[in-house]
């Protein structure tokens, strides 16, 4: 018995706690490569156009694990209750793969986070280890375990980001979901560039959770989506302590338009750069505006330290 799990989407956001929960149920289980170009190919080809970058990078994730493995885990995720709801792809990807794939005997794992169905985390991990022949006290456990250790991932990624604030460095917040800054193919080249221009990236998606919930209110009040709310609520945990933000997503996002737009009106007092990735121009216009930008700060910072 092995579970595929697509390296794309929520995989940065939980792969502590499912890669554990695994794990410690000793089941066997293989996470697709880092994403290519070849991976991205797939994606683009089996999704309709309209699809997010992300949703393509997704379905060529799972279609890499296609005929490797028992089950694919795909999460079907529709609100997480008070922290909010999320974009309608989390909820419809599930459907869209059973679709896409009905030909080739796709077997997904099912993983429903919906609380107005009361379907929550908890149950989720429980049922998944039913489909998986485990019973309910060995996956309750399991679940436990997997909690504790994607707690302390989260503990420790937060001091490591703390440790950068020190540095005595530009900083930049990037805004932008983890599934697309973490991406070997769309986002890594940007933080990498970020790095060899002698800047200091921060990780909005690195921000205690709970708070950046709450503040995400000091910009606005009426945002619904729940992953967009911790971005926005990291701004005003970090502002005192970078120099720009960039905001990055992937074409042509919903939710992540509206909120960039909102981001630029509403934070006067950072310079702010909006990029839009679409996988398809490479690298040199992305870095070109990057090169501009860090220039940019860093002319009014010396202007700034001159001054005073
Ligand atoms: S939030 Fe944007 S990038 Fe993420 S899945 Fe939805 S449309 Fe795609």
């Amino acid at each position: 018995m092995k579970v595929g799990i697509p390296r794309a989407l929520l995989y940065y956001k939980y792969k502590h706690l499912w890669e554990s929960f695994f794990d410690e149920l000793e089941i066997d289980y293989i996470v697709s490569p880092a994403t290519n170009k070849e991976i991205i190919l797939k994606g683009i080809n089996h999704a309709i156009d309209e699809s997010c970058l992300s949703s393509k990078i997704y379905i060529g994730h799972v279609e890499w694990l296609l005929d490797k493995c028992d089950y694919i885990l795909v999460p079907r995720i529709s609100d997480y209750g008070s922290d909010g709801t999320v974009c309608t792809k989390f909820q419809a990807i599930y459907d869209i793969l059973a679709n896409t794939f009905r030909n080739r005997n796709i077997n997904l794992l099912d993983y429903n986070i919906d609380s107005q169905a009361a379907d929550f985390e908890m149950n989720a991990f429980v049922k998944m280890g039913k489909i998986l022949g485990k019973r309910k006290s060995q996956s309750l456990y399991a679940y436990l375990v997997a909690k504790q250790v994607q707690k302390k991932a989260q503990a420790m990624e937060l001091n490591e980001q703390e440790g950068l604030m020190n540095e005595n460095k530009l900083k930049i917040l990037l805004i932008a979901h983890r599934y697309n800054i973490c991406d070997s193919y769309i986002g890594e080249p940007i933080t990498n560039f970020l790095c060899k221009l002698g800047t200091v990236p921060i990780i909005g998606d690195i921000a205690p959770k709970k708070e950046a919930l709450a503040r995400s209110a000091e910009i606005s009040e009426t945002l619904p989506w729940a992953f967009n709310k911790e971005l926005v609520g990291s701004i005003p945990i970090f502002k005192d302590k970078i120099d720009g933000i960039i905001l990055m997503s992937a074409f042509p996002c919903g939710p992540d338009s509206l909120v960039n737009e909102m981001i630029i009106r509403r934070v006067k007092d950072k310079p702010i750069l909006n990029l839009m990735i679409d996988g398809q121009e490479g690298n040199a216009g992305i870095e070109t505006r990057l090169e501009s930008f860090v220039d940019i700060i860093r002319f009014k910072k010396d202007d700034f330290d001159e001054r005073n």
